[in-house]
């Protein structure tokens, strides 16, 4: 079956095209990205080796180049990374996340349906393992305070124009599953880090910053907390979810390590004073910048459904993903 990755040039979905084609080599994938400043080529050199791998340079909101690609590729299954993903830009050019996070979902699910169904809750033959796949944030629900955990059912409450958007995609995937019974699934997921990660996130900056003995800069009083996980770990929750979960469900995935923004400067600053030593400590760098608007203060999520119903389970913790990420950083960075 040959399946609809987008956005594979980015962070996720370049690690997850590395996973996929490595676990299901049955599978031929199509990466359609179009390569924004966060899209990468070299992120792909790997997959690029792959004869069961192909790149489509193009944009999801072109609607006749999507409908293009299912009349030539016939996909049985989507899997959908792309997106404006970076809170900062979405503050001060909210444009294009609503071009791409809004209008492009609604394409490619639109698109979809009409490749594989005839009507409402009418599956053409031939289509009916086809599943559509929709990679969502733990963001869309809004900021915690000290207490409590995201679950499937929190209600939504965006605080960003980027959560707002992805809010706003969930709600189209959703509708399609309720209104014309289209096989769609979602995935919430919590702050990613690893490698592949573009420069201008939080921890490739941090590293970066260090290393260039510039000032490592940390948003107000760094208190904020996120709940990190592994980008490979994600990638195994999106494989089950694909293959195994519930049509018309969401699954929340996170985990379940919690960190503040200052303690994980201290933490990369604490590795590289081993790896890569020199006169005074790197938290020497740290200094604390005018918060972001609206920031919010704290995420955290349930993970349980996806534990309990698809035995997902993340593998790595913070202090054992960080090493391996510094390490792939310090190759980038000739260090
Ligand atoms: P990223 O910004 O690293 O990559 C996004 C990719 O999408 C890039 O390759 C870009 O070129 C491509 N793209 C953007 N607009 C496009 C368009 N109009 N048409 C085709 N391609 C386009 O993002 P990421 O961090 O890999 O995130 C991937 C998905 O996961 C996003 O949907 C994001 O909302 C979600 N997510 C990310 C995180 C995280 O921590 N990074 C956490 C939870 C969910």
């Amino acid at each position: 079956m040959t399946i609809l990755i987008t956005g594979g040039a980015g962070f996720i979905g370049s690690n997850f095209i590395d996973y996929f084609l490595t676990n299901n080599p049955m599978h031929e994938i199509v990466n359609l990205d179009s390569l924004t400043y966060a899209g990468d080529p070299l992120n792909l050199v790997d997959a690029n080796r792959n004869p069961n791998y192909t790149f489509i340079h193009g944009d999801i909101c072109n609607r006749s180049l999507i409908e293009e690609l299912f009349n030539k590729y016939d996909f049985k299954g989507v899997i959908h990374f792309a997106a404006e993903s970076h809170v900062d830009n979405s503050i001060s050019a909210p444009s294009a996340f609503i071009n791409t996070n809004v209008l492009g979902t609604f394409n490619l699910l639109d698109v979809s349906k009409n490749h594989w169904m005839d009507a409402p809750n009418q599956i053409k033959e031939g289509y009916a393992e086809s599943r559509f796949l929709h990679i969502s944030t733990d963001e869309v629900y809004g900021t915690l305070g000290d207490e409590g955990l995201f679950t499937e059912q929190t209600p939504y409450a965006p605080n960003s124009p980027y959560s707002a958007s992805k809010a706003s995609s969930d709600f189209i995937v959703r509708s399609y599953h309720h209104t014309f019974g289209m096989n769609v699934v979602t995935t919430n997921c919590s702050n990613n880090y690893g490698p592949k990660q573009h420069d201008e996130k939080l921890i490739p900056t941090i590293i970066r910053k260090a290393l260039n003995n510039e000032q490592i800069p940390i948003y107000g009083d760094g208190k904020n907390i996120r709940d990190w996980l592994y980008v490979e770990d994600h990638c195994k929750g999106i494989d089950l979810v694909f293959t195994k979960g519930k049509a018309g469900e969401t699954y929340n995935i996170g985990g379940n390590n919690e960190r503040n923004n200052l303690y994980i400067a201290n933490v990369i600053c604490e590795i590289l004073d081993e790896l890569v030593p020199k006169s005074s400590s790197y938290n020497q760098q740290i200094a604390f910048v005018k918060d972001r608007p609206g920031h919010d203060f704290r995420y955290a999520i349930d993970a349980s459904k996806i534990e309990r119903e698809l035995g997902w389970r993340a593998q790595e913790n913070f202090e054992t993903g960080i090493k391996k990420t510094i390490t792939w950083y310090l190759k980038k960075y000739n260090k």
